[in-house]
């Protein structure tokens, strides 16, 4: 299933996508907002569950009629792997990390599908993530229960300021400039995804592969990644946590590609969908 956040008529609504073409308003099912949602996790998913399972009745709008949404517009936290591809390690000239290792991006970053992603430096990267929307507290969770804390996922796109990122000590301010976190275009439920650690992930640049990988090649997984997390870090609904990104990002390409105005940029994951945004 996929929760979807959109504008319609006007109004922020949640609603579940049906068959690729509509979404069914949530609204009318006491679920207004996100946060709705997440509190009333999990029973709010078997309340969609009976939308999907029964559309007749339901108020419909078809793709055309909406504006899409950045699926959780303020994340409590939106945490961060680094280097969880050995090849993106590698071409960062960097060793594997030992165990994740951790950053953070503000949640003040994050825009939505088809908004435009500002370059307040000329090193302006891209970098796709399969990101891990967290839907029930947790503190101290094992891996084999951390499943039961995560409500889905979505598709992060960690932009990053190069020039600051490896100029500065550590990396909040180079990933933290205003919409440098789109997320979207909304969330697949855990029980959608199917194998969260074997999905296609892939980047496109005006149209042009840039990265292209699979989740299986992830150092961590999901569920171990956020078993590791929750152990200094108690994670809260509405979370976001970016499992890293796969080789191919434009600082390491030969010659270098930084992002520019009129770029455009396809963020596409296996059963979850395209991410689509423009640069200015
Ligand atoms: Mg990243």
């Amino acid at each position: 299933m996929k929760i979807a956040r959109y504008l319609k008529s006007g109004e922020p609504t949640i609603g579940v996508v049906i068959a690729n073409k509509y979404v069914a308003d949530l609204s009318p099912m006491g679920l207004d907002s996100i946060y709705t949602l997440l509190e009333y996790y999990p029973k709010s998913i078997e309340i969609a569950k009976e939308v999907v399972n029964d559309v007749e009745g339901v108020n419909l709008s078809t793709f055309g009629e909406v504006e899409f949404l950045p699926p959780i517009p303020r994340p409590p936290k939106i945490i961060c792997l680094g280097l969880n591809y050995r090849d993106h390690a590698e071409e960062f000239g960097g060793k594997p990390p030992k165990e994740p290792m951790l950053f953070s991006k503000a949640p003040t970053a994050v825009i939505g599908p088809d908004d435009e992603i500002e370059t307040p430096t000329k090193l302006t990267d891209y970098e796709v993530e399969l990101a891990i929307v967290i839907g029930k507290r947790c503190r101290h969770v094992s891996k084999e229960s951390a499943k039961d804390h995560v409500l889905g996922f979505t598709i992060l796109n960690d932009v990053s300021a190069r020039d600051i990122q490896f100029k500065d000590k550590q990396f909040f301010r180079s990933k933290s400039f205003d919409t440098f976190a789109p997320i979207g275009p909304w969330i697949t439920t855990k029980e959608g995804i199917g194998d969260p650690d074997n999905l296609d992930i892939e980047c496109k640049l005006n149209g042009y592969v840039k990265q292209k990988s699979n989740t299986s090649n992830m150092i961590f997984g999901v569920y171990d990644t956020v078993s590791f997390i929750s152990k200094s870090v108690t994670l809260e609904a509405g979370d976001i946590i970016g499992t890293g990104t796969p080789s191919g990002v434009g600082s390491m390409q030969k010659p270098p590609k930084f992002l520019k105005a009129g770029d455009e940029l396809e963020l596409t994951i296996q059963n979850i969908g395209t991410l689509r945004n423009v640069v200015v």
